[in-house]
């Protein structure tokens, strides 16, 4: 392909990846983004096959074959609630080629830079293998711990920021050796630097708690990105640099508008250490009493209110309640009564959650609302229906500074007339936070899997 045609459809790739990233910004316009991101995708895919530095085709193509196969046999299975393990594992797939193609940059017998280029091109390997290590074993560690095969527990070992420093001291000094050695003679320096930044991945991911899992794996997709961008760099390679700049930033600015949703900051998150994870609290059990509701007396609840607000959480995904729920909010608006749903910006397992999860269910956009749109609405709402959500609504939130959560943002549905809460027992949310919600004189619990649930509401609301 020449070179003119190259840049052209490495511009046109890039220009349909920014507009990826402004589609996916919101609800109604999220399909054509991704629709861009993908046609960018297999343009930039395209352009660099058929460019003029790409020889071994032989291999090329069974492993773009062995990739795509891969890639759509997990897109179709990937349930909605494992979505974040799955770019968690991809994360570590980007960390992993970034670190190879290091490697391979500095090894390549064909390679002919001298004096401040070469520099320069070191630079390059050196922070690629770095940022790339580290994305990938704090990747693989963030799955085992959103898949639950690690305990959520933050690894809290002695003088733990002093061993990361160390470790990040040794790599600066590896560096050096590495940029002073002549041919491949800085081999054993990377080598080493690279068995300490695997190191380092696995510690400051073993060191964060559960609850802030999510943080992590945004992170984690900022400094893949900035590993593909530092390939791009190895490679000369614009459009990699393009779009690993974007996901990047991107990442970054997710990861600070989470921190925000959480009331943490962004340094505290890294630096580990908070959230049991284990579903257990170390506080001691709400004063109050638990009144247990059937689905029956919701539905008549339902009936008799003006104003309903349903918050979803985590457990509605999943009961996958969500098309049950849809039929109630129908049924619900057209007797005239007014419902809408209540939106945390970290309520299930990943940003955008459920959004995704309403709109499959053809909820209607102009019904779901933010959190900062809809919080101040709850003291004039009948009834609240909280669907397998728990940490997002909890109160010790805002009355018990001494609470793992204390600061983080809530939705305030203690203020309604009557929450019923949907969940299948007493247990704790993510963050392994007990509930003062469920002990409240207006809360009502209705006990069982949220599906069943809202089946039996909805075998009450006549339609
Ligand atoms: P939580 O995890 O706090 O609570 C979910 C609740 O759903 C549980 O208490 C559980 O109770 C209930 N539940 C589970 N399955 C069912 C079911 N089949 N039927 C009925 N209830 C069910 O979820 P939230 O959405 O309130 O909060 C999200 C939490 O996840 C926050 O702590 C957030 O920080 C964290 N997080 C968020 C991410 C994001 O980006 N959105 C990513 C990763 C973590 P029971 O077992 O009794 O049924």
């Amino acid at each position: 392909m020449a070179n003119g045609l190259m840049t052209v459809s490495y511009v046109a790739a890039a220009i349909l990846f920014i507009l990826s990233l402004g589609g996916l910004s919101r609800q109604e316009t999220a399909r054509r983004g991704n629709f861009y991101g993908a046609l960018g995708m297999a343009i930039a895919i395209l352009a660099t096959i058929i460019g003029a530095h790409v020889t071994g085709y032989a291999l090329l193509v069974p492993a773009i074959v062995v990739g795509a196969l891969v890639g759509w046999t997990l897109a179709v299975r990937v349930e909605m609630t494992q979505m974040p393990e799955l770019v968690a594992v991809l994360h570590s797939f980007v960390g992993l080629a970034a670190t190879l193609v290091g490697y391979a940059s500095y090894l390549d017998p064909g390679a002919h830079f001298t004096g401040a280029e070469k520099s320069i091109h070191e630079v390059e390997i050196f922070l690629g293998v770095f940022i790339g290590a580290i994305t990938f074993t704090g990747s693989i560690i963030a799955f085992g711990k959103l898949r639950g095969s690690i305990s959520g527990k933050p690894l809290m070992l002695p003088a733990r920021h002093w061993l990361n420093l160390a470790g990040i001291l040794l790599s600066v000094y590896l560096g050096a050796v590495f940029l002073g050695a002549e041919g491949t003679a800085g081999l054993p320096a990377l080598l080493v630097m690279t068995v300490i930044a695997l190191l380092i991945g696995i510690h400051l991911v073993m060191g964060i708690g559960g609850a802030d899992m999510p943080v992590v794996v945004s992170m984690l997709n900022s400094y893949s990105g900035w590993a593909a961008a530092a390939t791009g760099f190895m490679l000369s390679n614009d459009l990699l640099i393009v779009t690993g700049a974007l996901v990047g930033s991107s990442g970054a600015i997710l990861s600070y508008i989470m921190c925000r949703a959480m009331n943490r900051s962004f340094v505290s998150v890294i630096l580990g250490g908070f959230g049991t994870g284990g579903g257990t609290s170390s506080a001691a059990a709400p004063a109050g009493e638990v009144v247990a509701i059937s689905a029956e007396d919701t539905a008549q609840l339902l009936a008799d209110a003006k104003e309903v607000i349903i918050v979803p959480g985590y457990g509605m995904a999943v009961a996958q309640a969500q098309g049950v729920i849809s039929e109630i909010t129908k049924r619900l608006r057209a007797k005239g009564v007014k419902v809408r749903f209540a939106i945390h910006p970290v309520a299930g397992r990943l940003p955008g959650h459920m959004n995704v999860l309403l709109a499959e269910a053809k909820v209607p956009y102009d019904i779901v609302l933010e959190m900062d749109e809809i919080n101040a609405d709850f003291p004039e709402t009948d009834a609240v229906l909280v669907v397998g959500a728990n940490d997002i609504v909890n109160p010790s939130a805002q009355e018990d500074p001494g609470s793992p959560i204390a600061g983080m943002p809530v939705l305030e549905v203690w203020k309604a007339k009557t929450v019923v809460v949907f969940k299948r027992s007493m247990a704790t949310g993510y963050a392994g936070v007990e509930n003062p919600l469920f002990y409240k004189e207006n809360t009502r619990m209705l006990f069982g899997d949220a599906k069943k649930s809202v089946d039996g509401i909805l075998a009450h609301i006549p339609s």
